[in-house]
């Protein structure tokens, strides 16, 4: 719901939350076009592509790999996937480009395009990953999925079942003690080891030589998003949210994946 305007006690009228989102949106616009350095970190899924029924279904515009692309060289290379994906994972969508990235919530990280991908998690637990499975089998249409760094559990096919699995996590996972968190999104729980966010990969990656000194920006539909914006704004950039499952449309500075594409034409200058 849209905030209402408060004075200040400056008298000053504060931005109400739709403003602010539109507000923050256009000031990159304008930081990019005047050629301020400014670094952008992307989600993927409810980012740059619509959510599909599951992760593999995804469609993937034939012209993004290149928008990226351009939009990288304008920035001077300073521009990173930040998903929950696998690098792997994101590079088969992204072809035949590839980009400085984190996956898994940053339990992969890649601190340059072409360079190899490391697993910054410790082995996931084989006898915690067999649990998962167990659950799974009574629990038809949850989609099991093996990060090496977590396991997600996918039940948008199953949207009944949300609440069953995430109370047989809850019972599950602290048997593991400190080791493991339940993280929740778009129609999935995840179990990661602990220690790993978006916030915490958005940070590693915004220390690089082609991102420091930089202007953060972080664009992200999901709950683990949050963490990587409070990043972005901690060190004087952004957070810019896409409205979908999780966030409203009077929050988000885009109403959806097409116009956050459209708004990445512009960055590129090859849009308006
Ligand atoms: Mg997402």
């Amino acid at each position: 719901m849209q905030q209402l305007k408060k004075s200040s006690p400056r008298g000053e009228m504060e931005l109400s939350t739709r403003e602010h989102a539109a507000a923050s949106r256009s000031n990159v616009e304008r930081l990019v076009s005047a050629g301020s350095p400014v670094a952008l970190f992307l989600d993927i899924d409810g980012t740059l592509l619509d959510v599909a029924l599951t992760p593999s279904t995804v469609h993937v515009p034939p012209n993004l790999s290149q928008l990226l692309d351009s939009i990288s060289a304008r920035l001077s290379g300073a521009l990173a996937i930040v998903t929950g994906r696998q690098i792997q994972e994101a590079d088969r969508l992204l072809q035949p480009s590839k980009f400085v990235a984190a996956g898994v919530h940053g339990g992969q990280m890649r601190f340059s395009a072409e360079g190899s991908i490391a697993t910054l998690t410790p082995r996931f637990d084989s006898a915690l990953t067999e649990d998962i499975k167990k659950i799974v089998e009574d629990l038809p249409g949850i989609v099991f999925e093996d990060k090496g760094s977590g396991i997600a559990l996918h039940y948008r096919l199953a949207p009944d079942l949300q609440s069953s699995l995430l109370m047989m996590l809850e019972t599950l996972v602290p048997k593991y003690p400190n080791q493991f968190a339940i993280c929740e999104g778009r129609k999935v729980v995840e179990v990661l080891p602990v220690g790993f966010s978006k916030g915490r990969a958005l940070r590693k990656l915004a220390a690089l030589p082609q991102f420091a000194n930089r202007i953060p920006v972080m664009v992200g539909d999901d709950i683990a998003d949050i963490d990587a914006f409070r990043a972005a704004e901690d060190l004087s950039g952004f957070g810019l949210k896409v409205a979908g499952e999780n966030f409203s449309k009077d929050e988000s500075s885009f109403q959806g994946p097409a116009e956050v594409l459209d708004w990445l034409q512009i960055l590129a200058g090859s849009g308006r």
